[in-house]
């Protein structure tokens, strides 16, 4: 990992800023790669949308309103935000980034936040807590894409981020492939807080790259809510539209 970080930086010394979609030189020093056209192409998460979920309404002209979902499931997070549709070109660079390990695009993709009309307050979270991995699945991949993004949204709020308070304590097999009901079954009892105490009384902001079924932010919601959470919010960078 700091191999990584002194060779991106390196690479950002030797070569001048290049788009992560086009590859199309930009200019001036800047940690923003994207270029006009490709921004443009990213599909932000607007309004009307699921206030519960965050999913959005494609045609809708109307105000947000729970979605199906919610109102046969209610979740056990108060909010979960998306800050884009995964779509290319994001998608490709959230893959590149979590496993090709190309962490120079991090600042950029935090940055597209910045690029919302609302979004879950931070203001009002006590403890930011990246969605964990197993350990198995950590040394395979080297980092954690949700801590690394969570420092990457929140550069003034490093102390507020806990990745080890809420510990992923039981290895279940990749998700993507699996329906919702058997994601929600193999999920049950996958986490663990390891500190009740130092969460009792604490919102939650919960971080992850990619919100997809949703099973499981819910499930360490109601993980951090059973062992004393008041809230759990959820901001991921991007969401699988169903
Ligand atoms: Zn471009
Ligand atoms: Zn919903």
């Amino acid at each position: 990992m700091a191999v990584n970080a002194f060779l991106n930086s390196l690479a950002a010394l030797c070569f001048p800023p290049r788009c992560l979609c086009c590859d199309q030189g930009l200019d001036g020093p800047t940690d923003f790669l994207f270029c006009p056209d490709c921004l443009a192409t990213i599909d932000l998460i607007r309004e009307p949308l699921c206030p519960s979920c965050g999913r959005a309404f494609p045609d809708a002209a109307g105000d947000n309103h729970l979605c199906g979902n919610c109102l046969r499931r209610p979740p056990h997070f108060t909010a979960a935000r998306a800050v884009a549709h995964y779509r290319e070109p994001l998608a490709g660079i959230i893959h590149a980034f979590k496993f090709s390990g190309r962490t120079f695009a991090l600042a950029s993709l935090a940055r597209l936040r910045l690029c919302l009309d609302s979004q879950p307050a931070t203001s009002s979270a006590d403890l930011i807590l990246p969605v964990p991995l197993h350990p198995r699945r950590l040394r395979e991949r080297g980092f954690n894409q949700a801590l690394l993004l969570a420092q990457a949204f929140f550069p003034a709020e490093r102390h507020l981020i806990d990745p080890q308070l809420l510990i992923r304590s039981k290895w279940t097999p990749p998700q993507t492939a699996l329906s919702g009901q058997t994601r929600r079954r193999n999920l049950k009892g996958a986490f663990t807080v390891t500190d009740p105490a130092r969460l009792a009384g604490r919102a939650v902001l919960l971080v992850d790259d990619v919100f997809t079924t949703g099973s499981t932010a819910n499930e360490c919601a109601r993980t951090l809510r059973r062992n004393g959470a008041t809230e759990v919010r959820v901001l991921t960078l991007a969401r699988v539209a169903e």
